[in-house]
């Protein structure tokens, strides 16, 4: 029998920050988790090349926000690091997000003249009242379509959000962040060194085990809503990536950065990830050869695999039915990317994960030992 004040099924980031706040603030916590290791989605580990290889698909760390970065502050040193991406395109390989220099290049001076001018109904009018539909067509429709399984149109307008043109002469893939850092140890340290000495069960499913398990005070879940009610409304419906790791020893370097997307329809892969590139400038040059990952989209069936939250009303509207649900437990708090069907960066993640914490502290009564959100 597992029984504590606050039960956390989950040790991702949300699961990971919420139990820290807590503990810092004198509870008494445990976390469970189903897989054989910490970090939830941010897993990361050596390869046998020496290289530092993401597991679930690389995560680049960005942060605009003072109080996130000095809270992870405590748990890791960063180094400085921020993503180039390049999109091959015929044999080229172009920068992306483009710049307003390349529009210009592609579609003339005057290029805004000729954006959508209506009330965008779709992923596709959204893009093109914001970019020429020449740039549309070489970069963002084939990667979106492949992305999502789906036609374009079928998708909400409001994933374009997600779509930037940078400023002229600017080739980062996120200029407008304070910090792009990465954790000098990798994200799996930064998460144990955050978890410290709080219990964890690891391989531990909740769901297999919940007659076993008693929280006193609350259960915060950040596993998939979907499963948690057994699916009794239906699927949430997700994309995944199937990874095909390549370790190639005899070569140094395999392509110019971390990461080529592969935007036409012309190659099954969405993107190939070359590790060497993000790691610490000592590490990089230990490594044997060279290790990639190319990713190809799927569907997954298995909750294990959820990745991305489908971008449409559907999906949205199934959502809201569990949140109902689970918005009438007493007690019990669900949660994160998986709990809340949300794509939350990283550092997105981490401060909705501290002001969950503080609300949980305040329905409590807990009087904070430290100042919180
Ligand atoms: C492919 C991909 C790439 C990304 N790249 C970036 C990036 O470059 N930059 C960025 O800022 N963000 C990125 N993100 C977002 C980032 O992964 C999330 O912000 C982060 O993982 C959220 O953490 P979480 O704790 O909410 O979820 P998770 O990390 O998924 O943690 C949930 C945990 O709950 C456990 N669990 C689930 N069900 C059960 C159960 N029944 N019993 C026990 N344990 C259970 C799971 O095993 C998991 O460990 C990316 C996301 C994806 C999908």
């Amino acid at each position: 029998m597992i029984k504590k004040d606050f039960v956390i099924v989950g040790a991702g980031l949300t699961g990971s920050t919420i139990a820290r706040i807590l503990t810092d603030n004198g509870q008494n916590v445990i976390i469970l988790d189903r897989r054989e290791h910490l970090a939830g989605n941010v897993y990361d580990y050596k390869h046998e090349s020496g290289a530092m290889i993401h597991k679930y698909g690389p995560h680049y760390f960005r942060c605009g926000s003072e109080k996130i970065w000095n809270f992870l502050n405590r748990f890791t040193d960063f180094y400085d690091w921020s993503a180039k991406i390049l999109s091959k395109v015929g044999d080229e390989y172009l920068n992306w997000p483009v710049n307003q220099d390349y529009i210009e290049k592609i579609a003339g001076k005057n290029w805004q003249e000729s954006v959508f001018k209506g009330e965008a109904s779709n992923f596709e009018e959204a893009c093109l009242a914001k970019m020429p539909r020449e740039l549309y067509e070489l970069f963002i429709k084939g990667y979106t379509e492949k992305q999502w399984g789906v036609r374009d149109i079928e998708l909400d307008k409001d994933l374009a959000v997600r779509i930037t043109i940078n400023k002229s002469n600017v080739q980062s893939l996120t200029p407008n962040h304070k910090w792009n850092a990465l954790p000098r140890h990798g994200y799996t340290e930064m998460v144990k060194n955050m978890i410290g000495d709080i219990p964890v069960k690891l391989e531990y499913d909740y769901l297999l085990h919940k007659d076993d398990v008693v929280a006193d005070k609350m259960l915060i879940f950040t596993g998939p809503i979907d499963e948690f009610f057994s699916y009794k409304y239906g699927k949430l419906k997700y994309r995944g990536q199937n990874r095909r790791v390549e370790h190639l020893k005899e070569v140094n370097q395999y392509q110019p950065t971390i990461q080529v997307n592969y935007p036409g329809h012309y190659d099954p892969r969405i993107r190939t990830i070359e590790w060497k590139h993000l790691m610490h400038p000592d590490e990089k040059e230990k490594v044997n050869g060279t290790l990639l990952t190319h990713e190809t989209p799927f569907t997954p069936e298995n909750s294990t695999s959820y990745e991305y939250p489908f971008p449409d009303k559907f999906n949205k509207n199934l959502y809201e039915q569990y949140k109902a649900d689970a918005d009438a437990l007493e007690n019990i708090l669900i949660c994160g990317r998986l709990g809340e069907y949300r794509y939350y960066d990283m550092d997105q993640a981490i401060g909705r994960a501290m002001k969950l914490a503080s609300d949980i502290m305040q329905k409590f009564e807990i009087a904070p030992v430290e100042e919180l959100a």
